[in-house]
């Protein structure tokens, strides 16, 4: 007798919520979260509790910033129901779904069964710390638009994985994507320098956006030294912009 086909994973997340882009080039967007748990890096200004609990906190009307909890580990039929009845609710609201983290890339068995599936009611875009390029090549044909980190050191207090981080963006710039790199007081000329050339050669199309760091919503830099960033970066790249974390200055979510 034949096999019958094992049924999807089901996946350890955080959060799944309806609400705009606030980062980068495609902010403003309209979209459905799915904030998946767990992080290969460990950033020290992370503000994501990444480890996803025994609940997962989903939105009870898109859109309404009320929570209810759903046991984890999560199920992709209850995940495609629900962002199958969200599209009912605001039928040319949405952009995309963001697969958001933590990291979503490590959730390499999931993601195979649950993107093609979901990829059904709205366009992907991934968010991702742009570290595991190997994992990246698997999805490359199930993603719509990728969002990618350099992880600076100065920053993030960990190595920056420059070579993962090339391979990456390679990877990357056959689909829609973007670069973002988090800038703080103590980021050096050397960094940005190394970071603008790196996405002009691998990616010269590619929109590098500087992100300040923000702690409780306030930007941490000074505006004259962001100033001189950009004026830096895009002495080396044609397309630098500076866009800070909008979800919270309109204090969504
Ligand atoms: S990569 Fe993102 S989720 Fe992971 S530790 Fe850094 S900021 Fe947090």
């Amino acid at each position: 007798m034949p096999a019958l086909p094992s049924p999807a994973p089901d996946a350890h997340l955080i959060e799944i919520f309806s609400s705009i882009q606030g980062e980068g080039p495609w902010v403003g967007v309209r979209q459905i979260f799915i904030r998946f748990g767990g992080c290969n890096w460990a950033c020290s200004y992370c503000d994501t509790g990444v480890e996803a609990l025994e609940y997962c906190k989903v939105e009870k009307d898109p859109g309404s910033g009320k929570f209810k909890d759903v046991a984890n580990p999560v199920s992709l039929s209850f995940v495609a129901e629900l962002v199958a009845s969200w599209k009912v609710v605001h039928p040319r609201a949405y952009h995309s779904i963001s697969l958001t983290g933590g990291e979503p890339l490590i959730h390499e068995h999931v993601l195979l069964e649950w993107l093609p599936k979901l990829r059904e009611f709205l366009p992907i875009y991934l968010e991702t710390n742009g570290t595991l390029p190997e994992t990246l090549k698997k999805f490359i044909p199930h993603l719509d638009f990728i969002a990618m980190d350099i992880k600076l050191s100065t920053v993030t207090g960990m190595p920056t994985p420059w070579d993962d981080h090339r391979r990456f963006l390679e990877l990357a710039a056959h689909s829609r994507c973007c670069v973002k790199v988090v800038v703080g007081r103590a980021t050096s000329e050397d960094e940005l320098i190394r970071a603008a050339s790196m996405v002009r050669t691998v990616a010269p199309e590619t929109v590098l956006v500087l992100q300040p760091l923000s702690a409780k919503g306030k930007v941490t830099i000074p505006a004259d030294k962001l100033l001189r960033m950009q004026e830096l970066a895009a002495g080396i790249h044609g397309d630098v912009r500076v866009i800070p974390q909008n979800h919270h200055i309109l204090k969504l979510l």
